[in-house]
């Protein structure tokens, strides 16, 4: 196996979290960024390096993406996977709300491209893989501004993928299905906070709590699923440009492809109740 220079975001928890330490453990020097450095302390075990970084914080990014090339004098894989979900009618959530959430799953992933891009086309290789979801394809009742925001993802991926050819620069997108980590309560929390007083009020306490429940049981995949996915991402001589991992992550994507708009509006209200 090829050992990577990688720069994972969001490794402080769930997917991330797991992608880096699996990626440590198999050999690559792994680079983990988010703000609770503390959280990060076991890739240490593995040669792995905790950086602090705040994906909207533009000074804390480019001093993470130098240490890295200080060190190692280049990256081979940025994996872009912090985000978090602020679930809310689209009514509801305050302007400032939905731009944060824009600014850290899709500006705080793009600066980032752009900080780690110079090195990685002077070296003419490199791969970058942005994790997206299911819902960047498809909606799911309150959440609306998340969905934006990996809609937009998918779109910039897309496009970098064509420009990026060239240098030899490979892009991938991830998109997990429901996974069983932290998201889901802070998702939750957010509609429940943004709900109430409102007209939505008694569907978005309801919904929160479903998700409450959803994201305590196992019903969902654990993050380990993506990691894997992630792995073999990072790890394959031509990757794929996209990969599902979790439960019902394709079957969904193919009933939102061959399913009129108003039938899937129909199965995502039911869902939400
Ligand atoms: P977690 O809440 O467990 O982890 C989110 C990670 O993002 C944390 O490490 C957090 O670190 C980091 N993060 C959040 N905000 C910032 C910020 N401003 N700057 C730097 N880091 C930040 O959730 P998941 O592991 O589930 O989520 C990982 C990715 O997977 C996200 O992009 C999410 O949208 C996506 N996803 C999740 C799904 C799920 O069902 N769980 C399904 C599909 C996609 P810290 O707070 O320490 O900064």
């Amino acid at each position: 196996m090829n050992k990577k220079v990688i720069l994972v975001t969001g490794a402080s928890s769930g997917i991330g979290y797991d992608a880096a330490l699996e990626l440590a453990r198999q050999g690559h020097k792994v680079y983990g960024a988010a703000r609770r450095v503390e959280k990060m302390e076991p890739l240490k075990e593995f040669g792995g390096v905790p950086i602090k970084m705040d994906v909207t914080d533009e000074e804390s990014m480019q001093a993470g993406v130098k240490q890295v090339l200080e060190a190692e004098g280049h990256i081979d894989v940025l994996i872009n996977n912090a985000g978090y979900g602020y679930f809310g009618a689209i009514e509801n959530v305050p302007m400032e709300e939905a731009k944060r959430q824009l600014d850290v799953n899709l500006f705080g992933l793009a600066r980032l491209i752009q900080l780690v891009l110079p090195s990685m086309r002077e070296r003419k290789s490199g791969r970058i893989i942005n994790v997206s979801s299911v819902v960047g394809k498809s909606v799911l009742l309150f959440g609306g501004w998340y969905c934006v925001s990996k809609y937009a993802v998918e779109a910039l991926s897309d496009a970098l993928r064509i420009e990026l050819k060239p240098f030899g620069i490979d892009v991938c997108i991830i998109e997990p299905s429901g996974i069983k980590t932290e998201w889901g309560h802070i998702a939750a929390d957010h509609l429940a906070e943004s709900s109430k007083g409102t007209p939505y009020e008694k569907t978005g306490e309801k919904m929160a709590k479903t998700m409450h429940w959803g994201f305590n049981t196992n019903y969902l995949s654990s993050p380990d699923c993506v990691a894997k996915a992630i792995k073999r991402a990072v790890n394959a001589r031509r990757p794929r440009t996209r990969y599902r991992p979790g439960m019902g992550a394709n079957t969904m994507l193919f009933f939102h492809t061959i399913l009129p708009s108003r039938w899937w509006d129909a199965i995502v209200r039911v869902l939400g109740k």
